[in-house]
């Protein structure tokens, strides 16, 4: 792939906000919206997602409705803590 500048109206990568550049080696680059490398890696983080949700995405694990680091605190403290299944 040619190195420098892109003059081209191809915009820019919906998830790194980089300018997405001509892809030589298919013909449907024009309609593209994603670098290849950002849309496989959003696939890996989809089918990894039950552990990248608490290393990549900063979410916290949920107990009874406080955050797992907080059900610990509670539970250190002498607190109990009742579980509920539907
Ligand atoms: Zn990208």
């Amino acid at each position: 792939m040619p190195k420098g500048l892109w003059n081209n109206d191809l915009g820019y990568c919906k998830i790194c906000q980089k300018k997405l550049r001509p892809l030589n080696k298919k013909d449907d680059y024009p309609s593209r919206k994603f670098h290849i490398s950002c849309w496989k890696e959003l696939l890996a983080d989809i089918k990894h997602y039950n552990k990248r949700a608490y290393t990549k995405y900063n979410h916290k694990k949920m107990i009874c409705g406080v955050t797992e680091q907080e059900a610990r605190e509670r539970l250190c403290n002498g607190e109990k803590i009742i579980m509920t299944f539907d």
